[in-house]
């Protein structure tokens, strides 16, 4: 309120001045006043418009470019003034901080690449350009997949799985091996984190080809012994008192250790990436009919098994895998079930997918132990595991043989009551 006196007391000052003069000189001497000092008013206020006018068009926006102004367009100079000092600071600020951004993200061992909603390059640093074989001044504003044009890549970004990373081998630089990761953020914007992994990626592949000789050249050896084992104790000169038990352990541990050779060999075949899986129409009824016969031998009557076929549906995969994963859950029912206990063997269809599944009443598992199962080596107990023949890597070769066929392990179990190890198969692989 203040501010509008202030501004008016000129105006109300002319109009008190023209009074006077009005009551002393007369209407017309006034009125001339009047006009005058009106006129003088608006090329005043024209002057300093067009003093603004052309500093809003010049670039330098500087507090110092700011025109000098007089009356109230003094204090209206000295607020933009003001404003513009602001703004530049924070300006400064902002750029300092995205300096310091940049500085971090090029001093990262990592790649970045930022993708707009369209997968177009906003920016990326140094890291990302050897790995993608990119160039930001280039190809910023770019597709992606136009210049990563690797038919994994361009798949793996339509998806928009964003919970796992996608390794890439045939990178533009040869030998290197990168993981990719997308990380949505912001408006429908994404981050594409690349990571060299060659280095792991060489380890392990040092590490399973070494167990895979390993087992290899043990094969051969234990075979002999086994086969010499066995001569021994048919000789009935030599099957005697302590020899009797010492070839029976002797035996008994030389088939574990062939069992445990096999189960290697098994895993390091499906983890071997050249090794593609050799995929046929699987009859998955008379395959389980087959096992039924080899878990029937194996309870050795011990326990109630059943099978139920609800569908007669056929899978598209590897008939010898399949029959391994089916057969470990169902020897695994066999082996933690006591006896008289019951087990189920169930093929089934669910909203198009098909559910192969075992239940037992058995020892069932606790919780805490579930997710890490099918870890090699992991048993809860493992005097039982080794007393019943088992491995310890019989969920390990599930697992490996689920993902080659994109199937999906699920445990539900109850200590005491019972578990259940359902094998979901998508429906792209079911045959009707
Ligand atoms: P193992 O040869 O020891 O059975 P697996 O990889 O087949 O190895 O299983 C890992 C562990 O999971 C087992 O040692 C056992 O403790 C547990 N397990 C597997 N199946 C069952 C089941 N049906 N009931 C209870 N525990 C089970």
């Amino acid at each position: 309120m203040s501010d509008i006196w202030k501004r008016s007391s000129n105006i109300l000052l002319i109009i008190f001045i023209a009074a006077v003069l009005w009551m002393i000189f007369g209407a017309v001497k006034a009125l001339i006043f009047f006009s005058a000092v009106l006129l003088w008013m608006v090329f005043h206020h024209v002057r300093h418009l067009v003093a603004l006018e052309r500093w809003l068009q010049r670039s330098d926006h500087s507090p110092a470019s700011i025109p000098a102004g007089s009356c109230a367009w003094d204090d209206v100079f000295a607020h933009l003034s003001r404003y513009v000092r602001q703004h530049s600071q924070s300006q400064e600020l902002l750029s300092l901080a995205l300096e310091r951004m940049r500085n971090v993200t090029s001093a990262m061992p990592d790649g970045i690449v930022i993708l707009d909603e369209v997968d177009r390059i906003e920016w990326c640093n140094r890291v990302a350009e050897q790995h993608l074989g990119i160039h930001l001044s280039l190809d910023a504003g770019q597709q992606i997949t136009y210049l990563v044009r690797q038919i994994p890549f361009v798949e793996y970004l339509a998806a928009r799985q964003y919970s796992s990373p996608l390794i890439m081998k045939q990178t533009r630089l040869k030998d290197l091996i990168i993981s990719l990761q997308l990380v949505p953020y912001g408006y429908n914007q994404k981050l594409l984190i690349s990571r060299d992994i060659t280095r792991f990626e060489k380890i392990e592949t040092m590490r399973r080809d070494f167990i895979a000789n390993v087992s290899h050249e043990l094969r051969t050896p234990l075979t002999v012994i086994g086969g010499f084992l066995e001569t021994l104790s048919a000789d009935d000169n030599v099957n005697t008192g302590f020899n009797k038990r010492a070839l029976a352990l002797m035996t008994e541990q030389t088939t574990r250790m062939q069992r445990l050779i096999e189960d290697l060999l098994i895993l390091s075949r499906l983890e071997n990436e050249q090794n593609k899986i050799n995929e046929k129409i699987v009859d998955v009824v008379s395959l389980l009919h087959n096992i039924l016969q080899d878990a029937e031998s194996l309870s050795a009557g011990r326990h109630q098994i059943k099978l139920n076929i609800a569908t007669q549906d056929q899978l598209m995969g590897s008939e010898e895998e399949l029959r391994s994963a089916f057969s470990n859950l169902i020897s695994n029912a066999i082996r933690y079930t006591p006896d008289r206990g019951e087990i189920s063997i169930n093929w089934e269809k669910h909203k198009g997918q098909g559910l192969f599944y075992v239940q037992d009443s058995g020892i069932g598992i606790e919780a805490e132990h579930i997710p890490r199962l099918t870890e090699r080596f992991y048993r809860i107990d493992s005097s039982r595991s080794r007393e019943t023949g088992g491995t310890g890597l019989g969920l390990a070769i599930v697992k490996h043989v689920l993902s080659r066929h994109e199937a999906r392990l699920e445990i539900i179990s109850q200590v005491g009551k019972g578990s259940r190890f359902n094998i979901w198969f998508p429906a792209e692989r079911l045959i009707p």
